[in-house]
């Protein structure tokens, strides 16, 4: 494949065009010295852009929106949201913007996105701006989620402007460059609703469809089709969440995607010692986003979608309600299914063992692990050695050990898959503290801890010499991590 030099790239304008009313034309704020801190060259190379010609001075421009390529129409997004349960009918990229569509190989829309890029008419009382730290943060943790195979949004770049930031105290700015197979949020959808404008619903979800769900447009009843594939996004999506201990932090309802990427990386984090409750933004303080809380969170965030598509699935409203409460009813079996299949995965179950030997074995393995709090990543990657006959690595990271020493045997007995536990389990996944060591790092310029950090999390289920710090939990002296939403 030719790459084009990215400056010359052509950025298709789709969204703007077959939805005026969500696309407000806005412009970047000019970076004073903008200075490239990280680049996604596979990214950037797998969307046809040349990296060499994104690292020139055009180029890095061009990664914070003060050079457009031509024809490049870049918008603020307007979306609604329910924040901690409360709805704002206006939202909108109050500092960020969709500098337009890029083709990717398999000839699907990608939206390249800047964030910190300035101020928009949506941003309310806020400054427009990102710091590098939390810009860095996204750019790992997305990058880890990718590696792990999980739907995500990605990161092409991250760019200081040579801005500096006000916040607790002062810090540098900068601008990451995201890729994304759409930004169209439940909350989009909540927009459109909110606006009471039933043409520009029907023209979302048919834009929706033709992006994310073409399968739907087939259907007998279009946009029912439409909510159940994005039910059926969401539910796998989350499961996957949880099977890794990811937590978002932020499942707000423009923080959920209708393509069932993860999206907007601010608090979000590893759980370390397995615990439900586990809660790590500094905002969240009734743990309505706790770990344990997100698939209750998602489904409540999938009725909010719902609602706004009542219209659109039937002109009767009681009969629109009907309708989707029994399409919403395929969450709970949907995510179940996911995370069953995974737990299965996880544990090296051998395929079509019984539903009445595989979830009791697996809902005891689940409490033991609580009762202990034992390190998530850590104690699943150690089951794979026990597959294998040692078992001390697991054993070690137990109080309980009659329990689970019957435990291992009743599991052993099946003849669990080594080899496929390996694929299911990660060695390395983006720890607190490694993620804080390397923003810290990178904000005084030293970009190496971040380099080593993605090296290490670019194939997560492969173990390294060389690489045992990153699979180490953090140190006792790192204490109960805080996260800060990233603004
Ligand atoms: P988030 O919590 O990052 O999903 O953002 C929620 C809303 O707040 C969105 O409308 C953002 O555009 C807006 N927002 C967050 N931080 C800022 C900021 N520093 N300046 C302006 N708007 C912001
Ligand atoms: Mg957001």
């Amino acid at each position: 494949m030719s790459l084009a030099p990215a400056t010359a790239v052509a950025l298709g304008d789709r969204f703007a065009r077959e939805l005026p009313e969500l696309a407000l034309e806005w412009r970047a704020e000019e970076a004073p010295s903008p200075t490239l801190l990280a680049l996604n060259e596979p990214l950037a190379a797998g969307l046809g852009l040349d990296p060499a010609s994104l690292r020139t001075d055009e180029g890095v421009r061009l990664l914070v929106g003060n050079h457009l390529p031509e024809g490049a129409r870049p918008v603020a997004q307007a979306y609604a949201g329910h924040q901690f349960g409360g709805f704002s009918p206006r939202l909108g990229d109050g500092r960020a913007l969709l500098l337009g569509e890029l083709t990717a190989a398999d000839g699907t829309l990608r939206d390249l996105h800047l964030k910190g890029s300035g101020r928009t008419p949506f941003a309310r009382g806020g400054d427009g701006l990102a710091a590098v730290g939390p810009m860095l943060r996204e750019y790992v943790v997305s990058e880890a989620m990718h590696g792990l195979g999980i739907p995500t949004t990605r990161s092409l770049a991250v760019v200081a402007t040579g801005r500096p930031v006000r916040r607790e105290t002062v810090l540098p700015g900068a601008v990451l460059a995201r890729v994304a197979s759409s930004h169209l949020r439940v909350g989009s959808f909540q927009y459109a609703a909110a606006q009471g404008d039933a043409d520009l619903l029907r023209r979302l979800a048919d834009h929706a469809i033709a992006r994310h769900h073409p399968g739907a447009a087939d259907a007998e009843s279009p946009y029912r089709a439409l909510f159940e594939a994005v039910v059926a996004a969401q539910a796998s999506l989350v499961a996957q969440w949880m099977l890794v201990g990811f937590v978002h932090g932020v499942m707000n309802t423009d923080n959920m995607t209708i393509s069932g990427e993860t999206i907007d990386y601010g608090p979000c984090a590893f759980l370390e010692a397995f615990d439900p409750a586990t809660v790590f933004s500094s905002i969240d303080e009734t743990g309505r986003y706790a770990y344990g809380n997100q698939p209750l969170v998602a489904e409540w965030n999938l009725a909010r979608l719902a609602e706004a598509l009542l219209p659109l699935i039937h002109d009767d409203q009681e009969q629109a309600v009907a309708l989707a409460v029994e399409s919403l009813g395929t969450f709970r079996p949907a995510y179940s299914e996911a995370w069953s299949h995974g737990m299965r995965a996880k544990l090296g179950l051998p395929d079509g063992l019984a539903e009445e030997v595989a979830t009791p074995l697996i809902g005891d393995v689940v409490e033991l692990m609580k009762a202990d709090r034992v390190d998530h990543t850590g104690f699943f990657r150690a089951l794979g050695r026990a597959a294998r006959g040692d078992v001390a690595p697991a054993r070690d990271q137990v109080l309980d050990l009659a329990g689970f020493d019957a435990w291992v045997e009743r599991w052993r007995a099946l003849g669990p898959d080594a080899e496929r536990m390996d694929r299911a389990n990660p060695v390395y996944v983006a720890r607190n503290h490694l993620v804080e060591e390397a923003l810290v790092a990178g904000t005084d310029g030293d970009l190496v801890p971040l380099q080593r950090l993605l090296e290490a999390l670019s194939a997560p289920y492969d173990e390294r010499p060389g690489l045992e710090r990153y699979a180490e939990p953090a140190p006792e002296d790192f204490g109960h991590y805080t996260t800060y939403c990233g603004t």
